[in-house]
């Protein structure tokens, strides 16, 4: 079983922490917190293990067309990998600024003008640029390894990246994206093991998923300053201290299959390294240490070091 010390992961976390976590959300994600928040209620009632659906999961290629269409000037939507109604519309304008038929499809004159070019034509390295950057970059961070901003350029945050994706799906860690990184890159996005309770009751008001230019590897959970945070599962707690990178107090708990939960942001932690804890044990207390603008819990699941979405295990 690959394991992971805090201490590995640690670098690669900064990024999907985000400089300012906001507990109240805001009127743009909305909808999408109303959405998560009926999931997550479904999911509590029936206490049910989500489907491993791609809930919320966007399309590595329609990212990079994302990223095409923002770099002309035709887009200003999240470059969350779904097409909908707001890019079908910039692939039109992008067409008419080309003098091209504004169909609104990505055909090969559309992706030659947009220089869209498909993640796997080339070998990717550091220092490479372009839309099929962009593409590894959201692939990977939907994987569980973010990779800063994805902004199609190959730096050493990606590099990181996409190493520790390559230990993960057994590849040589090389830092190199050939053919096997874009196969194994396919293979579906792994989810939990196991079965979670929720650490403590609140709204939902960030899920996993991008958020800006960037990726958040984790559930934001309101609630105020001092609540009581349980344990999801039963476990060891693999690591209980002040992290710097955003996270402030944390504590990091190992279920055992390579399964870990963590909880940032505290105000205050109740459990020590190596000790056993059971569901339910009170192991902080809700706070806004680390990057965070208000109390809240930060919520995050690792399996093999990989991020995934927590509200697939709730
Ligand atoms: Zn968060």
């Amino acid at each position: 079983m690959r394991r992971r010390t805090l201490a590995a992961f640690g670098p690669c976390t900064d990024a999907s922490v985000p400089e300012a976590e906001s507990a109240r959300g805001t009127a743009a994600s909305a909808s999408k917190l109303r959405s998560v928040r009926a999931k997550a209620a479904v999911v509590a009632l029936f206490a049910l293990v989500a489907p491993a659906s791609a809930r919320g999961a966007g399309d590595p290629a329609v990212a990079a067309l994302q990223s095409a269409l923002r770099a002309r000037g035709v887009y200003v939507g999240l470059i969350d990998g779904v097409r909908g109604p707001a890019t079908d519309a910039a692939v039109v304008r992008a067409q008419r600024r080309a003098a091209l038929a504004a169909d609104g499809i990505v055909g090969p004159l559309t992706r030659r003008a947009l220089r869209l070019r498909a993640l796997g034509w080339r070998t990717l390295r550091q220092r490479a640029a372009g839309t099929d950057v962009v593409a590894l970059q959201f692939a990977l961070s939907e994987r569980g390894f973010p990779c800063g901003t994805i902004d199609g350029e190959f730096g050493a945050r990606t590099e990181r990246a996409l190493r520790q994706f390559q230990r993960y799906a057994g590849l040589s860690p090389d830092g190199v994206a050939g053919r096997q990184t874009f196969d194994a890159l396919r293979a579906p996005v792994p989810h939990p093991p196991l079965s979670l309770a929720w650490p403590l009751s609140g709204a939902v008001t960030d899920g996993f998923g991008p958020r800006g230019g960037r990726f958040h590897t984790g559930v934001d959970i309101a609630a105020p300053m001092g609540a009581s945070v349980a344990a999801a599962a039963s476990g060891r707690v693999a690591y209980a201290a002040d992290l710097a990178g955003g996270w402030g107090l944390l504590v990091s708990i190992a279920h055992g299959g390579g399964v870990r939960t963590l909880y940032a942001h505290l105000s205050r932690i109740d459990v020590r390294l190596g000790q056993r804890v059971q569901a339910g044990s009170q192991v902080g207390l809700v706070g806004a240490t680390g990057h965070a603008s208000g109390p809240h819990l930060h919520f995050e699941v690792r399996v093999d070091g990989a991020a995934v979405d927590p509200l697939s295990a709730l």
